[in-house]
């Protein structure tokens, strides 16, 4: 397993960072000393310079993009198969040959024994599009198994669910972010990009600064908080009540736009009604903010003449997100804050193609093209381009935590592929799931690290990375743009696309599985043409010439959409709908015996499971570790010192951490950041509650008992 070294391509190369949805513009050039076309030397091979021309972060990056070319260095990356010979040995090294045909065995011999839905796959919202689509369409038309999803079900599914029903369509953000200094007021609600997006901040910093009104909504004040005029702090699980608590008192103030509320919506008197029932002493209730700042808060955004609210994981990470996120939307309906320019709904994506990559095929329920798979003229559609009869493609599966609750059992799947997600440390309950994992028949991870989930596996496929790879992904905004090749994978390395095209060939489909990228995106904008993500008038050519182009673009002379709905909606009739939804708690509140609230969330260098951001040294020098905040009152009653370890413990599991104790939190709850696994591993605690419509789990919030660890616990 010696790698050769990779040869790197140019003097300089545009490309895009490979992490979070803002997918900040890069540069990559040849680290000093190593020539184009030649081997590195024994450092990094490219370095990251900054891009300025780049309109989304005008060359600003955080620490996690400047440092990204670590993960190329040989000793923290997969540079060959790795195979397991029997349950329980160790993990080998492996020609391609015998590893794929291994992955090809088990997953035939699985389908013949049990069916076709006994074999699973499992993909990311960090995949490129065309990794994303070539996914779904092995999964329907090689496996021939309905049983698809990705771990972007936990990332933002709640937020789709409830952009759909309001608006017909779902794109993260109906607008360019440059509109954010343009508008009056706006509402961030339970998110944190000061830490997760920080170059995306200076757009909240010139709202600010244009004598706009900048409100946040989060149960910790964060620094994205310290930015605000106005931050409200509710329990978490309060941003409904909140939200509907805005909505009575919008209504209550007259500050409802009635014209606009007549012209372009439906269901407003069904909403009037329900957010009348949340008067603000019962908000306070609820919530815990203050009915006065609920007020203030209520003539600040009632009374501007442009606004827009921004949600994130907080609201939409609930058991409930899909109504919490239509209330918000409400809010910006009732107030005519929506479908006009400066104004409107958002929600700000997590993963770096966290739009793009619920809109091609890895979803359960979807076609490419965002195309429901149970719409007979999509199905139509989408077999005419795979060359498949529509009959022969699955119905839709089940959703990410139910698929992976169901490993191994009777009627679940049994051999599980699995792309770019590390569900042992990322999912809820991540205790069970590694349990499930662990159940299989068959585990099949392609990944470009030994990620905690690799780990497990059978069979572990080492796959290219961003700076090796060309291929489009979609960020927050639905601009859709190009990630470029700067240099040559490590010889014992191979791309996704060329590992579904030698499991297809092994599977008896020898054909469709085009291994260039560019040509796996031509055939996706045939796929998606006339669906709702619309890609057909998108080429690489003209992304590289307009620095992205925004989603639908129907043809070739289409300009793109950077903005959505300001001429009519996309619903059948045009008018967006109000949700007209009720407070209720989470699937678990606190009580006698799990008296506090856990909420779960990111820092500033690390990234989501931190399978990669954990081995980047300076990342790992800045955030070395989990830990519990909680507020001083409450680490005084339990006897918690600062820095001491403490054990949190749900009806799930229990995670050790030190304590961080700061006045920045509630006193009825804590906070742990999710990126560790092992005894900190937050996701031992989270509740898989499902909301109904979103299938998207609880993580942001559940029931726990806090108390000083033991030494020989922590050990
Ligand atoms: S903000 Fe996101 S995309 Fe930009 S450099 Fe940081 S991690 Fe990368």
């Amino acid at each position: 397993m010696t790698p050769t070294s990779p040869a790197v391509l140019a003097t300089a190369t545009d490309t895009h960072c490979p992490y979070c949805s803002l997918q900040c513009g890069m540069r990559l050039a040849p680290t000093p000393g190593t020539s184009a076309g030649g081997a590195p030397g024994p450092g990094l091979p490219v370095e990251v310079l900054e891009r300025p021309d780049f309109p989304v972060n005008r060359g600003a990056l955080c620490g996690k993009g400047r440092s990204a070319p670590a993960l190329l260095a040989r000793d923290v990356r997969l540079t060959g198969p790795l195979l397991r010979d029997r349950p329980g040995g160790p993990l080998r090294s492996a020609g391609w040959p015998e590893a794929l045909d291994r992955v090809a065995a088990g997953l035939a011999r699985t389908r013949t024994e049990h069916g076709p839905d006994a074999v699973g796959v499992f993909g990311g919202g960090g995949l490129t599009n065309e990794k994303a689509y070539l996914l779904g369409k092995f999964a329907r038309v090689v496996l021939g198994t309905a049983n698809i999803d990705y771990n972007g079900r936990f990332c933002m599914s709640s937020a789709a669910a409830a952009h759909r029903r309001a608006f017909g369509l779902d794109r993260g953000l109906p607008f360019p972010l440059a509109d954010i200094p343009h508008t009056d007021c706006l509402i961030l609600v339970g998110g944190n990009p000061a830490e997760t997006m920080p170059p995306a901040v200076r757009y909240f910093r010139e709202l600010r600064e244009n004598g706009g009104t900048l409100i946040v909504v989060d149960p910790r004040r964060t620094r994205t908080a310290e930015l605000a005029d106005l931050h409200l702090q509710p329990r978490p699980g309060g941003d409904l009540a909140l939200a509907l608590g805005l909505l009575h008192l919008v209504i209550a103030d007259g500050r409802v736009d009635h014209a606009f509320v007549a012209e372009r919506t439906t269901g407003f008197e069904r909403a009037r009604e329900s957010a009348m029932a949340h008067w603000p002493d019962r908000v306070e209730r609820i919530t815990g903010v203050p009915a006065d700042r609920l007020r203030e808060a209520a003539r600040l955004f009632g009374g501007a003449r442009t606004g827009m609210v921004l949600t994130a994981r907080g609201p939409e990470q609930q058991s409930k997100g899909t109504d919490t996120v239509g209330a918000w939307i409400d809010l910006c309906l009732a107030t005519g804050k929506a479908g006009r320019r400066y104004s409107g709904y958002g929600c700000l994506t997590g993963q770096g193609n966290g739009q793009g990559g619920r809109e091609h095929g890895q979803k359960a329920d979807q076609l490419p093209g965002y195309r429901s798979i149970e719409d007979p003229a999509a199905r139509e559609h989408v077999a005419a381009v795979w060359g498949v009869d529509p009959a022969a493609i699955p119905g839709p599966g089940t959703s990410a935590y139910e698929l992976l609750d169901g490993l191994g059992r009777p009627g679940g799947v049994r051999a599980l592929l699995l792309a770019g997600s590390n569900p042992a440390v990322s999912a809820p309950d991540a205790g069970h799931v590694t349990e499930r994992l662990r159940a299989l028949d068959l585990l099949v991870v392609a990944d470009l690290v030994l990620s905690e989930t690799a780990r497990l596996a059978d069979v572990v496929l080492p796959v290219t990375q961003w700076a090796e790879e060309e291929g489009t992904t979609t960020n927050l905004e639905g601009r859709v743009i190009l990630r470029r090749r700067a240099l040559d994978p490590p010889e014992g390395v191979r791309s996704e696309l060329w590992v579904l095209r030698e499991l297809a060939a092994r599977l008896g489909v020898p054909d469709g599985f085009p291994v260039e990228a560019e040509r796996a995106f031509e055939e996706l904008r045939h796929a998606s043409a006339g669906g709702d993500a619309d890609y057909a008038g998108i080429s690489y050519a003209r992304i590289a010439a307009e620095d992205g182009v925004f989603w639908p673009c129907p043809s070739e002379d289409h300009p793109g959409t950077p903005r959505l709905f300001l001429d009519r909606f996309a619903t059948p009739d045009g008018r967006a709908r109000f949700a007209a939804v009720t407070h209720r708690p989470a699937a678990e509140e606190p009580d006698e015996t799990y008296p506090l609230y856990l909420t779960t969330g990111r820092v500033l260098a690390q990234y989501q499971s931190g399978a990669q951001t954990r081995r980047v040294t300076e990342l790992n020098a800045a955030a070395p570790g989990p830990f519990v905040e909680l507020h001083p009152r409450l680490a005084e009653r339990l006897g918690i010192a600062d820095g001491e370890p403490v054990a949190v413990t749900s009806r799930r599991g229990r995670a050790v951490a030190p304590a961080r104790i700061t006045d920045t939190i509630r006193p009825d709850t804590v906070f742990m950041p999710f990126h560790w696994a092992g005894a900190g591993r937050a996701n031992s605690l989270t509740n898989p509650a499902l909301d109904p419509v979103s299938r998207m789990p609880e993580f942001k919030l559940c029931a726990v008992r806090v108390e000083p660890a033991h030494p020989e616990v922590t050990s």
